[in-house]
């Protein structure tokens, strides 16, 4: 039995599909069904004896201390956590509370769960924290990629509280000696991705008939890692990463804003034409850049590779083809989550439980 914080969130989803359909072995999804949690993505598992899912908050010490008791997990992939830049900007204190005191209820009850475990359980047991490249800051376009000695300097509340919860694991670790591993990871992208994000939501608003807004002049870079290809580097992690590692997950992918969109839309005008015949790339508007955003991100994947062996299966174009399809495929998933649908689900099926 593995335990998953945040598992009803889009890379936690993507991450339970795929272990399930890797593994026999049982998982505990832990999830406090924000607004960006949806049990939707995991309606395939509804009749699935081996996801057990727990409505709970991993701020609440109590609760993580029974569900550890109870289900007494090998291991924990801890997604948790508020994720959104511009909702950080407008409310931190939400970030504060879930990245930076919920990821310390959760080490304080699994450092006791640990303590208590007997060999050989305690040696192999692993805490595998998923965090953000954007705690490294912001980088010129000369400036190499991000490695894992780049020094931290986070630069919105949101990458300023994923920092902090990486430094308490990371203490965790030195401290107490708890196995613990750490992801940072580049933007995911792919299917059950909430439409408030770049990638569904410019489809979303194409689709739609609505203006496709660009921050600024839309050259921020960003690296693009295919969600898949961050659930096997993670599962890899977690068989051979060493104790108090750090290691960067990346799919080689520096794009641009705008070019990102303008691929959506060349693809779009391809798969499903607007019906007023223009290109969806005419929808575009440029809006007011938001405050203090980094110019680029990059990664250098090179440790897990050398190390882990893992590399990214998809490229950029494979991977935003199969993300196009699937939203292509997926409208009521989109339209369910926009009308807000999706949390009536969640509450008839399993908030009531
Ligand atoms: P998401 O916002 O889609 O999902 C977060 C999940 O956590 C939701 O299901 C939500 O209900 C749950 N959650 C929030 N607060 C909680 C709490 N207090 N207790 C229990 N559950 C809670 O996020 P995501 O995009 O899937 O990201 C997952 C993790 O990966 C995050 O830690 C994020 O920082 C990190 N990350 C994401 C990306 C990306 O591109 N999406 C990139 C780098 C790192």
């Amino acid at each position: 039995m593995i335990l998953v914080t945040g598992g009803a969130g889009f890379i936690g989803s993507n991450f339970v599909l795929d272990w399930l359909r890797q593994s026999d072995e049982p998982v505990v999804n832990v999830d406090k069904l924000t607004y960006a949690g949806n049990l939707n993505n995991l309606a395939g598992l509804r009749d699935d004896t081996r996801h057990i899912f727990m409505h709970a908050d991993i701020c609440d010490g109590d609760k993580m201390q029974e569900l550890l008791s109870t289900y007494k997990p090998t291991a924990i992939v801890h997604f948790a956590a508020e994720s959104h830049v511009d909702r950080s900007i407008h409310g931190p204190a939400e970030f504060v509370r879930t990245n930076i005191n919920g990821t310390f209820s959760l080490l304080e009850a699994v450092r006791t769960y640990w303590s208590q475990l007997a060999s050989p359980d305690k040696e192999k047991f692993r805490f595998l924290h998923v965090s953000t490249d954007e705690v490294y800051g912001t980088l010129d376009p000369d400036d190499a990629p991000f490695s894992e000695t780049t020094a931290y300097a986070p630069n919105s509340p949101y990458s300023a509280s994923k920092a902090a919860s990486d430094h308490l694991v990371r203490s965790y670790h030195h401290t107490y000696g708890l196995p613990t591993l750490t992801t940072n990871c580049s933007n995911n992208y792919g299917p059950y991705h909430f439409p408030e994000k770049l990638i569904p939501l410019i489809i979303a608003n194409a689709l739609a008939g609505k203006s496709l807004p660009i921050y600024g002049d839309g050259q921020q870079i960003r690296d693009w890692l295919y969600v898949g290809d961050h659930c096997v580097a993670i599962r890899r992690v977690l068989e051979a990463g060493k104790p108090g590692e750090t290691y960067n997950i990346g799919g080689w992918n520096e794009k641009a804003n705008l070019d990102v969109v303008h691929t959506l839309c060349d693809m779009l005008d391809a798969l499903q034409p607007n019906v007023v015949g223009t290109s969806y790339r005419e929808q575009i508007t440029y809006v007011t850049d938001r405050p203090g955003h980094d110019r680029r991100y990059a990664i250098d994947a090179r440790k897990i590779e050398r190390e882990l062996g893992w590399r990214p299966a998809e490229t950029f174009d494979s991977g935003i083809r199969k993300t196009v399809q699937w939203y292509l495929d997926n409208q009521a998933w989109v339209g369910d989550v926009q009308s807000g649908a999706y949390l009536k689900w969640v509450d008839k099926n399993y908030k009531q439980r």
